[in-house]
């Protein structure tokens, strides 16, 4: 019996017993939004982690505590970084739960409860695996440190912080996250980015006051107008972003990205109607995967101003708004794209003024990157599949603290099924996933000590 099958094994007779543990684990609530339950959430973790033999402390910060777990054992061997979050999402509406949020309940091969997907059953599942490791071998075979964040939820408002703080513990070779759902045909996946997202709000003004459309009409500045052309200057019609200095920054599309998108399964018509769209925007020309992963955005958000109420009123409106955001991709930073569109308004239009939120940046990680391989093996040992390549997500995580701070290559690969109802009500994780999600787990750590 090869090692790994002896793991394989381990987890076989244990699966009852990791069920009920992980069930024991989703019964605490830790709700970060309401600061329930999170510290003795952090304490069980921290005794957990300690029980296995990992140097572990919880970390005060500004907000809930992060959790760091090292088993650094294995001189010469790769060191990966796992990261997960203990906190989870408020469960409410409760009225729409079948069982109650923090009551799992075993139903259709599921668990059902808050957490058990979004995060404590895919990190759990990695640190079964790790479990497995030392019942069976004694000992892992890479060294292996755990960063658990208590604040995910709320936006990791610390987290940038904390690991700018603690390059030196929090030293790695790669991160890996098991997070969010694997692709809805049930293919495991390895993603490898994350758009980042810039928001920011025009503001045009005209008179002092809101005038008569008829006696005004015609000389008073018109703000819904002025923001309207400059809108106009930013995207065009085929769907162009035209900011000067935006589209130059982006990463161009690798031989290698462009055959793991061009491999990614695309059913466009039940894609379409499931949302009820009868059209794409634009460009025409630039495939579906390409413009998710691969391309900034450009969204207005809301426009605001004037009147909008039961039949008409004929007022010129002295002011008006409008919210936009960009997502951000491999290349790109928010400063340079905050200073392509302060720039790009400035030019266009100067009586508008752009207010922008602090942004979070894009993160990328090279599929030519050395670990990419042993992750897809690990992956494909464990479950028989080969997986798809995402080169980034379409919506923004803080992976920029792992491949910007740390200056590590990033790696996310989840457990949990695409149907795990994360953030909704009855939330829940296919039992035969958490279980895959243990057997990759133990092939993952396998593999990159093989390396
Ligand atoms: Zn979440």
């Amino acid at each position: 019996m090869s090692q790994l099958d002896a793991m394989y094994a381990h987890i076989a007779a244990h699966e009852q017993s990791f069920i009920t543990r992980l069930m024991d684990y989703v019964r605490n609530p830790s709700i970060s939004a309401h600061g329930v339950g999170i510290g003795e959430t952090a304490e069980w973790l921290t005794a957990y982690l300690t029980s296995l033999g990992f140097d572990t402390a919880a970390y005060p910060t500004a907000g809930w505590p992060m959790i760091v777990g090292r088993h650094h054992h294995k001189p010469g061997k790769p060191t990966v970084l796992f990261y997960g979050h203990y906190d989870v999402q408020p469960p409410d509406p409760l009225e729409a739960w079948v069982s109650p949020p923090f009551e799992p309940t075993i139903r259709d091969g599921r668990i059902y409860g808050r957490g058990a997907g979004d995060n404590k059953g895919q990190h759990f599942a990695q640190l079964l695996a790790l479990e497995t490791w030392l019942a069976v071998a004694g000992e892992l075979p890479c060294n292996v440190t755990f960063l658990l964040e208590g604040e995910e939820e709320v936006g990791s408002p610390n987290l940038a912080a904390f690991v700018t703080q603690h390059k030196a513990l929090l030293k790695a070779d790669l991160v890996i996250t098991a997070d969010g759902p694997i692709h809805e045909d049930g293919t495991p996946q390895i993603e490898y980015g994350v758009r980042g997202v810039l928001s920011f709000e025009l503001h045009a003004r005209g008179a002092n006051t809101d005038l008569h459309s008829g006696n005004w009409g015609g000389v008073a500045p018109q703000p819904l107008w002025k923001l309207v052309h400059l809108l106009a200057t930013m995207k065009n019609a085929r769907g162009d972003i035209t900011i000067p200095g935006i589209m130059e920054q982006v990463a161009p599309i690798t031989a290698r990205e462009r055959a793991a998108l061009d491999a990614l399964p695309l059913d466009l018509p039940r894609l379409m109607a499931g949302v009820g769209m009868s059209e794409l925007d634009g460009p025409p020309d630039v495939p579906f995967y390409d413009r998710i992963s691969c391309r900034p955005t450009l969204t207005i958000n809301g426009i605001h101003g004037g009147y909008g109420g039961p039949g008409s009123k004929t007022v010129l409106p002295h002011e008006g708004f409008v919210k936009c955001d960009m997502r951000l991709v491999g290349g790109m930073s928010v400063a340079a794209c905050q200073a392509a569109i302060a720039a790009h308004v400035n030019a266009i239009d100067p009586s508008v003024e752009a207010i922008f939120e602090a942004g979070m940046e894009p993160s990328r990680t090279s599929l030519e990157s050395p670990f990419a391989a042993p992750i897809h093996r690990a992956i494909v040992h464990a479950q028989g599949v080969e997986p798809y390549h995402i080169p980034s997500l379409g919506g923004s995580l803080p992976d920029y603290v792992y491949t910007q701070i740390l200056g590590i290559p990033a790696f996310v690969v989840p457990y949990a099924n695409a149907d795990e109802r994360n953030h909704a009500p009855n939330e829940n994780i296919i039992i035969d996933c958490f279980i895959k999600g243990i057997r990759t787990g133990a092939a993952l750590v396998k593999e990159i000590g093989e390396l």
